[in-house]
């Protein structure tokens, strides 16, 4: 495992401002919290801190130290980790079938998990899809739903085989967990073909639920990394590309308020009944009222309140039709 000493942003080199520390002992016990169990001492957890670049905002984990590979097989095994259905698999099928097509197209699904959104994409018509992953178990149960996938990153997959490349290049929820976010879209561009499309999904950060509940899956040794749409500009910016933002519809101020309101005084691993949640609130208004105005405040993207994920399309800036 090499640790990045540079202090400087991953995307633009411009330097940070210390926003939190985030010691070993915080981050276990905050798991713990999350998943209403104790982690194994074996997970091996070090000490970050999260800066924020003070020009493209982006937030960062100080070492830009990936989580263990014993964190990741401890983490990714808890119950309901990999989302069976996600809304953007389906915005991005809704926009491959927005386009035109004579022919046949092409599709790389880098980070394919178990396969889930190869399993939709395949039914688009006249159309290969293949998957990249670096867990053998999840090649190997792709492989056994009989998908096309191959134990690779995108790096030694383009070593391998440079001549092959794809219309649409996809990477859903991997970019927050790396540490070179520049080179990941780089080398995803180099598979692309002449007019195709790249499509990421991230959190948007900071998540609704984030204004009075500390989420330690968007921290790290999870997510590395925490996107706006300032950092992916400047992301865009740096590898002359135009970028497209695509959002689901935010919940209701009210529905965010209570849903942080309720995370920040009972955890997630409690049922709430409606009636505990409204003595909880009178006990505490003022708590309550803090959230409400920070949500009322919440950033806009495309004119609208952020909703928690964002799904991004790159596109190299010649190619673009505006
Ligand atoms: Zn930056």
């Amino acid at each position: 495992m090499t640790e990045n000493l540079s202090k400087k942003c991953p995307i633009c080199s411009h330097e940070g401002i210390h926003i939190r520390s985030l010691s070993k002992n915080n981050i276990m016990s905050e798991l713990e919290d999350y998943f209403a169990e104790k982690p194994p001492e074996k997970i091996e957890i070090i000490d970050y801190e999260i800066q924020q670049c003070k020009n493209c905002s982006l937030e960062y984990a100080l070492p830009l130290e990936v989580g263990s590979q014993s964190f990741y097989q401890w983490v990714t095994t808890r119950t309901g980790y990999y989302a069976k259905s996600r809304w953007e698999w389906f915005a991005v099928i809704e926009q491959i079938n927005k386009q035109e097509r004579q022919n046949s197209i092409s599709i790389l699904d880098v980070g394919c998990g178990g396969g889930n959104f190869i399993e939709i994409a395949k039914k688009l018509s006249n159309t290969r899809v293949v998957g990249l992953d670096t867990t053998p178990e999840s090649v190997e149960q792709c492989q056994a739903r009989g998908f096309e996938v191959y134990c690779e990153t995108i790096e030694s997959f383009y070593n391998k085989f440079s001549s092959e490349t794809f219309n649409y290049v996809l990477s859903f929820h991997c970019l927050e967990h790396i540490s070179q976010p520049k080179q990941f879209i780089a080398s995803m561009l180099s598979v692309l073909k002449p007019m195709g499309s790249i499509f990421i999904s991230t959190p948007y950060s900071p998540m609704s639920v984030e204004s009075d509940w500390f989420d330690i899956l968007n921290h790290p040794p999870h997510h590395l990394l925490r996107w706006s749409k300032k950092s992916y500009e400047e992301l865009a910016h740096q590898l002359g590309c135009e970028i497209k933002f695509y959002m689901p519809s935010a919940n209701s101020v009210m529905a965010r308020t209570t849903n942080n309101f309720s995370l920040s005084k009972f955890g997630k691993n409690q049922t709430v009944s409606k009636l505990r949640l409204f003595q909880e609130i009178i006990k505490n208004p003022t708590v309550f009222l803090k959230i409400f105005f920070e949500q009322l405040m919440r950033y806009r993207v495309n004119g609208n309140i952020a909703a928690d994920i964002v799904l991004v399309e790159f596109q190299l800036s010649s190619k673009i039709s505006i």
